[in-house]
């Protein structure tokens, strides 16, 4: 199994369970495999009874608490229960039936103290650390005057054992709790770039004809004016309007309207050349540039629009026709070269649409 998916079984997917949950998920996880393991263990060095049976119980409230917080999203309470429990019962009772300050138990303290840190907020955060920090020093102090409290190991064997328990599975549980971290960072890290490049793709489309929008069209315009100048290339643009378009608005509805508008982007889009680039400039007006060409390659392809849009039957039978400017770049800049391609474009609107015409050759 893969250890990004048992992680994700064990704590809860990152949709579903914030960053909060999902490590204290681990981390009562985690619990209740030492707790059962303890038992066990404290079984085979012999300790006496409560030794084997404390652990082995408070392992089994854990795996309820767990079940609340991770099946039934009882959180909170969870929490509650459990940081009382691992600061209040389960760190003492390891300190007095482990050795204290000569045993292993050290090391788990360390990751509680983290796992505070890192699932409480604000004022439970301060209250717990404080808590946690006058047991810690209870049982020190309560150590040092009375040593008698605490059980010692039977044999330098059982202290090593511990010892080389309780490194490894501290070890083990900080690495666990630590990958829960950067399977959270990861995911909301993919999120953040699939937005991110989402916003860019928004930022320069129009919404309606998935073209480029108005003002990235003419940015475009100005990096292939200046791409022309530096390389000495052909450069030319076609503005395009569709004709009597009002008209078609006020008498089959916007709607309509709009329809014809996204069904004509597509037609657009599919008969030019992918290096040629087509935006809406305005209501029904496109703009396409065409780099490396002439304005006799350009009225070329601006013709085949024509006849294709022309031939296209839309819902009620309806056919509508084009209009096109075409202006070849000759030193000129973005705003003049725009407005030879309108002037074209009247042209073309007064000489009976459905026309194209051109200044240069
Ligand atoms: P001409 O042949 O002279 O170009 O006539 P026209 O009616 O096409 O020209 P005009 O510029 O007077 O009308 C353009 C119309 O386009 C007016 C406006 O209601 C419509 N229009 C602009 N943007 C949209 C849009 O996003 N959706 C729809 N449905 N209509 C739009
Ligand atoms: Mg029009
Ligand atoms: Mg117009």
């Amino acid at each position: 199994m893969k250890p990004e998916k048992m992680i994700r079984d064990i704590t809860g997917n990152t949709e579903s369970f914030n960053l909060e949950h999902r490590v204290f998920n681990m981390f009562s996880f985690l619990l209740i495999i030492v707790c059962l393991f303890s038992g066990v263990m404290n079984y085979l060095l012999s300790l006496n009874t409560p030794a084997v049976l404390a652990p082995l119980l408070y392992g089994m409230v854990q795996i309820y608490l767990y079940y609340l917080s991770r099946l039934k999203q009882h959180y909170e309470i969870s929490v509650l229960a459990t940081l009382i429990f691992a600061i209040f019962i389960i760190s003492p009772t390891m300190w007095f039936f482990n050795g204290g300050s000569y045993g292993a138990s050290q090391y788990s303290i360390i990751v509680l103290g983290a796992v505070i840190a890192a699932i409480c907020t604000r004022r439970k955060r301060v209250v717990f650390l404080c808590c946690f920090l006058l047991v810690l020093s209870s049982l020190v102090t309560l150590e040092y005057y009375f040593p008698g409290t605490i059980q010692y190991y039977h044999s330098a064997h059982a202290r090593y054992l511990d010892l080389l328990v309780g490194l490894n599975s501290t070890t083990i549980a900080t690495y666990l709790l630590f990958l829960v971290y950067s399977d959270n960072y990861r995911s909301e890290h993919e999120k953040v770039l699939e937005y991110s490049k989402k916003l860019e793709i928004m930022a320069v489309t129009d919404g309606l004809t998935e073209l480029y929008n108005h003002s990235y069209i003419f940015l475009r315009l100005e990096e292939e004016i200046a791409k022309a100048k530096r390389y000495q290339r052909k450069l030319s643009i076609i503005m395009l309007d569709i004709d009597f378009f009002k008209k078609l608005n006020d008498t089959y509805g916007h709607q309509f309207g709009d329809h014809v508008l996204s069904r004509i982007s597509k037609c657009l889009k599919d008969n030019l050349r992918t290096t040629d680039i087509i935006g809406r400039y305005g209501g029904e007006e496109f703009l396409i540039i065409a780099p490396e060409t002439g304005s006799p390659e350009a009225f070329v392809a601006a013709n085949k629009l024509r006849k294709l849009i022309e031939n296209i039957i839309f819902f009620h039978h309806v056919q509508v026709t084009i209009s096109m400017g075409i202006a070849e770049w000759k030193n000129d800049t973005s705003q003049q070269l725009i407005e030879k391609a309108d002037k074209c474009l009247y042209m073309a609107k007064k000489h009976g649409r459905n026309k194209i015409e051109m200044l240069d050759h």
